[in-house]
């Protein structure tokens, strides 16, 4: 089956065709952080859909080239150094440091360049292409002194939020004081320096001043990537005024297409409400791991619906990752047993064997909740299969195999160097012992304190085993 994605600009899921079918890189830009505080697992939900559409695509067969940029400069990262009273550099720099901290945490596959908009290349290049657009007609400086971009001069504006551009009011992004725009509609390109901007400003033929948000992410797109990408990607709060913005300049300056398709991923929510910072309404990945879950339950967490659906994070979702990753893991012991076991006794050669359902939903526009579906459907059906000695070892070493290749998408299998907390190899050996004395009620006493603390004990033929599992935390 041919991949498929839901492309926003036409609304409509079209089936993928990179710009160069050959072994060529497909190259993807994804919109990456504002490192004015950590992010939120909001934002990581918008960055691990990314992280599985890439893996997908290698699983394909792609290569992918990535970009990641890191915005350290705009508003708010001027307020905060500010605020802090520390250099701009200083003050992004432990942001930028706890976002790949947590990246790591959530198994995010780094990306193979993280651009900063402060890079004096970039500048250059921004400068580059405001100049351009100038030259063109489509953008001017005010009387602040700042250069906007004309939209009513570039008629495909509006084409990606789908808007009619008459309709355009002021938005979040926009600034409401600026009164010497053409339109209300007109974005920064270059802000001229006021005094809140302290020492944060570059010299450029308009005066000194800062380049605007959007224009960031268009010249480091285009100076890693080229003139033209394959996809491009955010949260769907990115699609207007950002992405719109992105394709006004880099479009407005080379006149080809700047983006063949645009991915955008549904907010993750609480309370029925997008998770932001602006509303107060968030966690950071070190506050679930205060809580007691890991990395790895959160990122299943995060990726296990469908990225253009919205997602409401509860507690309860968390302890539900947990025990769906305590049922892979169980799953895997067992495959695992059977496989090096020669099964003498009974070869089944019919034995169920994976097939391709898990990577065909994928191909339909990331379908992960059908994929995992047929994930935990194979369980079921597997462990049927070895619970009645119907698994000869050839068909475990399937599934093994099988799961080797999945979880390059899901990266969630746990960390076999997890170390078991002395507590719990404790507990673990007295229920032993209450087992041997055949007190069964202490034995159960002790699964559920075990099961308490985060950990299940499943008994094999070789002794008790030891899998994180389900429990509260
Ligand atoms: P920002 O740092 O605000 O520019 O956001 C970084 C990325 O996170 C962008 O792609 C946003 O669209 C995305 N994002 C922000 N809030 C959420 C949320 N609640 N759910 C999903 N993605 C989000
Ligand atoms: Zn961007």
């Amino acid at each position: 089956m041919a991949l498929r994605f839901f492309n926003t600009y036409s609304r409509e899921i079209e089936e993928f065709e990179p710009r160069h079918p050959s072994a060529r890189p497909i190259k993807m830009y994804t919109c990456g952080p504002t490192v004015y505080s950590r992010a939120h697992i909001g934002n990581f939900r918008a960055y691990i859909f990314e992280d599985v559409l890439q893996r997908h695509l290698e699983l394909r067969g792609y290569k992918v080239h990535r970009v990641m940029n890191i915005t350290d400069v705009e508003d708010k990262t001027i307020r905060g150094a500010r605020e802090a009273s520390v250099p701009l550099q200083k003050f992004t720099e432990q942001f930028k440091d706890a976002f790949f901290e947590d990246a790591r945490t959530l198994r995010i596959k780094r990306a193979d360049e993280y651009p900063v908009a402060t890079d004096q290349h970039y500048i250059d290049r921004m400068i580059e292409m405001i100049s351009a657009l100038i030259s063109k007609g489509l953008a001017y400086q005010a009387d602040d002194k700042s250069v906007y971009f004309r939209i009513n001069k570039f008629p495909d504006y509006g084409k990606l939020a789908h808007f009619d551009l008459t309709q355009l009011q002021s938005t979040g992004r926009v600034k409401h004081d600026e009164y010497d725009k053409e339109h209300v509609g007109d974005f920064a390109l270059w802000k001229a320096w006021d005094e809140a901007d302290g020492d944060v400003k570059w010299n450029s033929p308009w005066g000194p001043g800062r380049p605007g948000w959007h224009i960031e992410c268009s010249a480091m797109s285009m100076t890693l990537l080229g003139d033209q990408i394959d996809i491009h990607c955010g949260g769907v709060d990115n699609i207007f005024p950002h992405h719109e913005a992105e394709i006004a300049q880099s479009e407005g300056v080379t006149g080809k297409k700047f983006v063949r398709y645009w991915l955008h991923c549904a907010h993750l929510l609480v309370d029925g409400q997008k998770m932001a910072k602006s509303l107060g309404n968030f966690y950071t990945v070190p506050d679930v791991l205060a809580k007691g879950y890991t990395g790895r339950e959160l990122r299943y967490a995060l990726l296990r619906v469908h990225y253009r659906v919205p997602l409401n994070f509860t507690w309860e979702g968390m302890n539900e990752a947990r025990e769906s990753l305590g049922r892979i893991d169980e799953w895997l012991a067992r495959l695992r047993e059977v496989a090096e076991k020669a099964n003498t006794e009974r070869p089944t050669p019919n034995a169920q064997r994976p097939g391709t359902a898990f990577e065909d939903a994928l191909d339909d526009d990331l379908n992960i909740s059908a994929a995992l579906g047929f994930l935990f459907e194979s369980i079921r059906e597997t462990n049927r299969a070895i619970d009645q000695n119907e698994m000869d070892s050839a068909s475990a070493c399937a599934w093994l195999d099988w799961w080797k290749r999945i979880n390059t998408v899901l990266d969630l299998e746990a960390e076999t160097n997890v170390a078991i907390p002395h507590e719990v190899t404790q507990l673990a050996e007295e229920r032993e012992n209450a087992r041997r004395q055949k007190n069964w009620k202490r034995s159960d006493e002790l699964r559920e304190r075990i099961s308490a603390l985060g950990w299940e004990v499943r008994d094999t033929r070789d002794g008790p085993k030891l899998t994180r599992g389900a429990g509260s935390a």
